[in-house]
């Protein structure tokens, strides 16, 4: 059992209200790991009051050179607590040892020194020259600022990589952050404030609220007057929310929501087996990512030889040792979300799709949340399973005439996440690249995830961009100051 995770608010980690708790539920069998701090919204004002506090009354962000010190003595603490993110990816978000030794824990880690280095070389100031504007002569500078106090919600499929994603990006370009993680997984964000303290961040620039209750804190926490700007990770239908909510007072809104991004295999890629047999990775952390390729697109003369490499590979993909770095599958997250996709494959066979491999809860795992890892064949676009996003290790085949059609495939979605092409001509794949409306896009197994690199979505995949520079400045203002020609500066 691990001991009870706490708050974090104004710089001390701290019991909630009434010292509430609620159980910490490990995917792999269904059992408490140990009791997180149940926040309420009082806990949260405290939180708010803070970093509004430590936004308006500190240096924090306009020390630069501090603020960057500060944070690397924190990333420090973070990094020498490798195996703590890394144990409780496992036990809390249930996540596989490959996805540990990637997403789930050590690219998030690894990604935290560019993204310092981005705030450290950044331009926050530019020279744009002088204007002649209505008979005044004006020198016009631009100056970049910190947005304020940012809230960062967070779902529970990576959430070491999202809470760490918001959070030092945001801290970096000197906004103090409210974090919320999901209620699934308390104890990794809590552990994100238990090193903040050990690291001697300064009081009120990082707090975190956890609470059992999905939307109440989280709501309660994008309707404050107090916070400026909202970076949320989740479902569409909570972004749309989230967005809605925010207009009421024009916060600025960072979304990255859902995707059901397609992977196209044209009919002259040299070898069709390795390029469909990548779908297998539909099951990399049980399917619970919102970048995870979900629909693949095959020449349709080749459908059934592509659904028979599928089921061969979808059958061998192993789950006995979540502890192994080869594995990929693990559990999905509650009971809540294997209902979700064992009735997704309901859908499925009854909108009349061919159900090849899976479909059920596998018979040597009655323990623990898991799905097999399942292939949908000879679907069409317009089929439930192959427009919303399941987020479970549901693979759907579609086959289509020529590029044009699979183009049309692909986009027919009103996600825009992320997609994939296979060719061996390399013009014809950049040609479909060019064409797909997805904010990332991998060739020939090209891989786009990287802290340098902007990743988001086009239409209800969200709005802005996470990591590189471009997910810097989603934190940052712009102010144009104008002064006389004359006048000093
Ligand atoms: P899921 O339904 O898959 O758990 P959500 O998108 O609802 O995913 O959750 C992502 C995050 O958003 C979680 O931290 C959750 O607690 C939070 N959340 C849920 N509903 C709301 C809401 N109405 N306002 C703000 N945050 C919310």
């Amino acid at each position: 059992m691990y001991p009870n995770s706490k708050l974090l608010i104004d710089g001390e980690m701290c019991e909630a209200e009434g010292e509430a708790t609620y159980p910490d539920i490990s995917p792999w069998d269904g059992k408490e790991i140990g009791r997180a701090a149940d926040g309420s919204v009082s806990d949260l004002d405290r939180a708010i009051a803070a970093a509004r506090r430590a936004f308006d009354e500190s240096d924090w962000p306009t020390d630069h050179a501090k603020r960057i010190a500060a944070l690397r003595r924190y990333a420090a603490v973070l990094q020498a607590n490798r195996p703590r993110f890394a144990n409780l990816a496992r036990d809390e978000a249930g996540a596989p040892g490959a996805s540990i030794f990637s997403a789930a824990c050590d690219a998030p880690l690894g990604m935290i020194d560019g993204w310092l280095d981005v705030a450290e070389n950044y331009d926050w100031e530019q020279d744009i020259g002088t204007s002649e504007m209505f008979g005044i002569t004006s020198r016009r500078k631009v100056w970049k600022e910190a947005i304020g106090v940012v809230a960062a919600i967070t779902p529970w499929n990576v959430p070491t990589q999202i809470n760490i994603a918001k959070v030092l990006p945001a801290l970096a370009a000197g906004c103090t952050v409210v974090l919320k993680p999901a209620p699934e997984t308390p104890m990794l964000g809590s552990l994100l404030g238990e090193l903040a303290v050990e690291a001697g961040l300064p009081a009120g620039v990082l707090n975190v609220i956890t609470s059992a209750d999905a939307a109440t804190v989280g709501a309660a926490l994008v309707a404050d007057e107090r916070v400026d700007a909202i970076s949320f990770t989740g479902s569409t239908a909570t972004g749309k929310a989230i967005m809605a909510a925010a207009s009421e007072r024009v916060a600025k809104v960072f979304l990255e929501l859902g995707g059901k991004s397609a992977s196209i295999i044209l009919d002259d890629v040299e070898d069709f087996a390795q390029a469909v047999g990548s779908g297998a990775m539909v099951c990399f952390h049980a399917g619970q990512g919102c970048a995870t390729i979900t629909r693949m697109l095959v020449p349709r003369e080749r459908h059934d030889e592509a659904a028979a490499i599928l089921k061969h590979a979808l059958e061998g993909v192993a789950y006995q040792d979540p502890n192994s770095p080869m594995q990929i599958m693990g559990s999905l997250i509650s009971r809540r979300q294997q209902e979700r996709v064992l009735e997704y494959i309901e859908i499925g066979k009854a909108e009349g799709a061919t159900l090849v491999t899976g479909g059920g809860i596998p018979e040597d795992k009655p323990e623990g949340f898991f799905v097999e890892p399942t292939l949908f064949a000879n679907v069409t676009n317009d089929m439930r399973i192959a427009q919303e996003e399941i987020f479970g290790p549901v693979l759907v085949l579609i086959p289509y005439d020529d590029d044009d059609d699979a183009v049309r495939i692909a986009n027919d979605s009103v996600y825009g996440l992320s997609g994939a092409v296979h060719s061996s001509n390399m013009e014809r794949a950049l040609d479909i690249a060019r064409r797909i409306r997805t904010g990332t896009f991998g060739i020939n197994g090209g891989m786009w995830y990287a802290g340098d690199a902007p990743f988001g979505g086009y239409k209800q995949s969200g709005i802005g961009r996470e990591s590189g520079i471009e997910g810097f400045e989603e934190y940052l203002e712009t102010k144009c100051v104008a002064f006389p020609e004359s006048a000093a500066a």
